[in-house]
């Protein structure tokens, strides 16, 4: 989801699907409608015009359900960090399981960050 970004982290993130990253590789791939979704992939500051969309789409998305900040303005903000537009990150509106930062993250990054998750909820299904 867009919640404000100036367009380059979905640049990257569309990236991820095609032949040279081939994110689907993994079993992850991208749906057009929250109901379909796993996890939640945020990009930007969380602008105060997508703060109620972002809760939203949040609400649509059926548990269990991960939250993903990707790039720096999700994490906090980013450039546009104490602006009187924007909330200042995604964890401000709604709760977030994975950071990945950079501005954009680069599709390796985004592969990466999105595996790590990946592999801390196996590790932690398998203590259980
Ligand atoms: S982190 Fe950088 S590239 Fe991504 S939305 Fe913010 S300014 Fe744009």
């Amino acid at each position: 989801m867009d919640a404000g970004s100036c367009n380059a982290c979905e640049w990257e993130c569309t990236a991820l699907t095609n032949p040279v990253y081939d994110i689907q590789r993994f079993g992850i791939d991208f749906v057009a409608s929250p109901r379909h979704a796993d996890a939640l992939l945020v990009s930007g500051p969380a602008s105060r015009q997508m703060e109620l969309a972002l809760k939203k789409t949040y609400i649509a998305t059926p548990e269990p359900k991960l939250v993903i900040a990707c790039g720096d303005c999700a994490i906090d903000g980013g450039i546009y960090k104490d602006s009187y537009a924007v909330t200042n990150g995604v964890a401000n509106v709604v709760p977030v399981d994975c950071y990945i930062s950079g501005c954009p993250p680069s599709p390796i990054k985004i592969i990466s960050g999105i595996r790590q998750l990946m592999d801390s909820l196996t590790a932690s299904s398998n203590k259980k």
